[in-house]
């Protein structure tokens, strides 16, 4: 498994796979990896004959008062993870190599970054997708893996595509959880024992509204409601939002469509934790 840090040398290695007929496949990440992001790495090594993986804690996506500075950073453990789950190459660059000191462009993918998680992380999808669309247009892959965890901006990063040709294909993979439920996440190893206990809740709030999507006759915002009253209701955890809405445009639903998505954002401690179900609804009226 290759290590390169440089951007040109990447591209270089990437065409040079490409020259030789092997498709690539590439899962970009921010490290401190774990077996979410280990997931990514083999769906790309059963589709894909050159697997790339990016660990990048990319500065333009932290808020100024959010955790850039103490994302963890666990490099010689991700690469064994990367090495044993089949990475043909992991792309490490500095700060300074994924921006120069004059750089001054920006991707923005408007109408989705807005709500949810845009709306509590102002400029945080302006990150994202600028990082992303410069990792595409760095290793030329014809897959690159996202997980479903991050449900917004794997539809950012879909639109993205969309409107800049990018002419690669997306694929959602997902979401890897403890077994209690927790999301796994890089940032569940903030959580202190009596939080991490409390962060098991918001499963069983997805679960809740799966089972009323199903099992009842209440609307996709009367099932919003009762997942805000239960995580309101858990000591300890404070509700950013919880509602159930269109899994194409993230609009809020007020009737029982076929299908939908139910997202979740709390604070656990000094934590925000985000989760989602995509869920499908029985064919009663409200
Ligand atoms: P991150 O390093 O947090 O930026 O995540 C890198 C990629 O891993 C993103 O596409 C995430 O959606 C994905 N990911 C993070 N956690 C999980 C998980 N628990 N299951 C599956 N994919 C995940």
């Amino acid at each position: 498994m290759l290590v390169v840090a440089s951007p040109v040398e990447v591209r270089e290695l990437s065409r040079c796979a490409r020259k030789s007929g092997r498709t690539i496949g590439v899962i970009p990440t921010m490290g401190a990896l774990h077996d979410g992001h280990v997931s990514l790495v083999r769906y790309a090594r059963a589709d894909c004959d050159f697997v790339i993986a990016t660990i990048f804690v990319n500065p333009t996506q932290f808020g100024p008062n959010e955790d850039f500075s103490r994302y963890p950073r666990t490099l010689e453990a991700d690469l064994e993870l990367c090495r044993s789950a089949g990475a043909d190459l992991v792309f490490t660059p500095d700060v300074t190599q994924m921006y120069g000191p004059t750089a001054q462009t920006s991707v923005r993918v408007s109408k989705l970054s807005l709500p949810f998680e845009g709306a509590h992380r102002p400029g945080h999808f302006d990150g994202v997708s600028t990082v992303v669309a410069k990792l595409f247009l760095i290793t030329e892959p014809d897959r690159a893996y996202f997980g479903q965890k991050d449900y917004q901006q794997q539809l950012i990063i879909r639109q993205m595509v969309i409107d800049l040709d990018f002419g690669l294909q997306i694929v959602t993979c997902p979401i890897v959880r403890e077994p209690d439920g927790l999301a796994m996440s890089s940032r569940n190893r903030y959580l202190e024992p009596d939080d991490r206990r409390i962060a098991s809740e918001i499963f069983q709030t997805l679960l809740l509204a799966e089972s009323l999507a199903l099992t009842s006759n209440l609307t996709a915002s009367q099932i919003s409601v009762r997942m805000q009253e239960r995580l309101r209701s858990i000591e300890g955890m404070e509700l950013s939002y919880a509602e159930v809405v269109d899994e194409a445009t993230l609009e809020p639903l007020t009737d029982r469509p076929l299908e939908a998505v139910a997202l979740i954002a709390v604070r656990v401690g000094t934590t925000r934790l985000i989760d989602n179900m995509r869920i499908r609804f029985s064919n009663q009226s409200p």
